[in-house]
């Protein structure tokens, strides 16, 4: 597989893809052992793993940067994310206690196994992060992971595979590349493999959801998004204009999260494009992260109300794009720079255009009245909702979606527990 720089659309590598038995071959034998690693050594050795990708944040920084086209800021985050995912879900094998009942004649025991071997499979919008989501928390609990990083982007994956080498007993986290539809469907089928973690389409998702019921191998999907900010004609408008471009061309609009639809009160309707006119107009992207993602993007576009200059030249680039909302760009996953805007004007009548849609994911609430953010944030159906933010994805909070934005819940204080099966043993007291 040839690995582009979006930026540049020079070939920065080439990967060959992995071999799907041989990998969850070794997953499986490395789990006979580190299942019974004691829980203060998995603890000890994670924590070795997050320092070790500290020693080497910027290298894994610059390999997003010319991979996935990040920015650098971002790119950094993202390195020193996966850093404190490990740091944060060290903490998870020494706290992971069953529980016991009192019965007269015997113990009655309740506690969580690790599952054996789990399977990442991530898109190539945060390669890094969504990798760690997955494999921190399920190493913490006691299983041996193999991730299936996108085909476009690789190279952070394998070189936290590199890192995990150095610290983790072998075969304990393995990055598997190669194509989704041979590789990472082949890992989804394997019957040795006991879950698959999913980010990415909501069509692949679906038919992952699928392969998994052959063999009821348990499944998370994290699919995509159509999230909408509602704003109320009482909220800060300067400082909502000045924070929602990044809540949709940030990554440029590669995000899952992006909050790519936009309601706004009738009555400060043309008041807040203004406002927003020039912060639109100076946003920079990154590239998207292929000729062919941006032809899709391109595609949705026609007669914007603001968009940023056009870059021209080497690299897949494509301005931050405000539209007048119409059917497809409102209804479909861009996943590229671009904001529809539809005019509101009642709260019941925002709320109903932000649910009329098949994705839940995520959302904004802006407005200086508490109680109405508390209705809109609870009428409104997603997983994550913020107010007077677009605030997402934080590593100590359940994320995840409804709808067919997802199915289970990622990080967060019980991530792990998705990672084991609960078991029930009873000993008998009785003479
Ligand atoms: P995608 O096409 O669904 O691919 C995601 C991953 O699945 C890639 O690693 C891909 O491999 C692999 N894959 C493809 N077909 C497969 C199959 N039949 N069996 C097993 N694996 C398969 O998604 P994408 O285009 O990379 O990413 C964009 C999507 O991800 C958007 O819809 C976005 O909303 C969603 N997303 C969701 C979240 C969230 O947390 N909810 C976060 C980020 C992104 P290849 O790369 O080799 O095709
Ligand atoms: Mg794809």
């Amino acid at each position: 597989m040839r690995i582009i720089n979006p930026a540049t659309e020079e070939e920065i590598a080439v990967v060959a893809p992995g071999d799907v038995e041989a990998t969850v071959a070794l997953a499986r034998k490395a789990f006979v052992s580190w299942r019974d690693v004691a829980p203060g050594e998995r603890a000890r050795l994670l924590r070795l793993f997050a320092s070790k990708v500290e020693e080497h944040l910027d290298e894994l920084a610059q390999l997003e940067m010319a991979n996935a086209g990040h920015s650098e800021g971002n790119a950094r985050w993202e390195a020193g994310n996966v850093r404190d995912l490990l740091n944060y879900y060290s903490g998870a094998p020494e706290r992971l206690c069953g529980r016991q009942i009192p019965v007269a004649n015997g113990w009655d025991v309740t506690f969580h196994e690790p599952l054996g071997v789990v399977g990442v499979i991530v898109p190539w919008n945060f390669p890094m992060p969504i990798a760690a989501w997955g494999f921190a928390p399920a190493l913490a609990a006691g299983n041996t992971v193999i991730v299936k990083p996108a085909e476009l982007t690789p190279l952070t994956a394998l070189k936290l595979g590199e890192i995990a080498n150095e610290v983790l007993p072998e075969g304990v986290l393995q990055i598997l590349p190669g194509h989704g539809s041979e590789v990472g469907a082949a890992l989804v089928k394997h019957p040795d493999v006991r879950k698959i973690c999913f980010t990415g389409s909501v069509e692949v998702g679906k038919q992952i959801m699928a392969a998994c019921a052959d063999d009821l191998t348990r499944v998370t999907l994290e699919l995509g998004g159509k999230s909408a900010t509602i704003l109320f004609g009482d909220a800060d408008l300067a400082k909502a204009a000045k924070a929602l471009p990044d809540a949709v061309f940030d990554n440029a609009g590669q995000d899952c999260c992006a909050r790519s639809r936009l309601l706004v009160e009738r009555r400060v309707y043309d008041e807040f494009l203004s406002l927003l006119k020039p912060h639109v107009e100076s946003y920079e992207c990154i590239p998207l992260i292929s000729a062919e993602q941006r032809e899709r993007v391109k595609s949705y576009v026609d007669n914007p109300l603001i968009q940023a200059p056009v870059k021209t030249g080497k690299g897949f680039w494509f301005p931050a794009t405000v539209l007048a909302a119409g059917e497809r760009d409102w209804n479909e996953e861009i996943f590229g720079p671009v904001l529809s805007v539809l005019p509101f004007d009642t709260e019941e009548e925002a709320v109903r255009l932000a649910n009329d849609t098949e994705f839940g994911l995520s959302g904004s609430v802006w407005t200086r009245d508490v109680g109405r953010a508390l209705r809109v944030s609870r009428a409104v159906e997603a997983g994550v909702i913020s107010v007077n933010s677009h605030s997402s994805v934080r590593y100590w909070t359940p994320f995840g979606g409804v709808k067919q934005s997802g199915l289970g819940r990622e990080l967060g204080p019980d991530a792990p527990l998705a990672f084991t099966e609960t078991k029930n043993i009873f000993i008998s007291t009785e003479e």
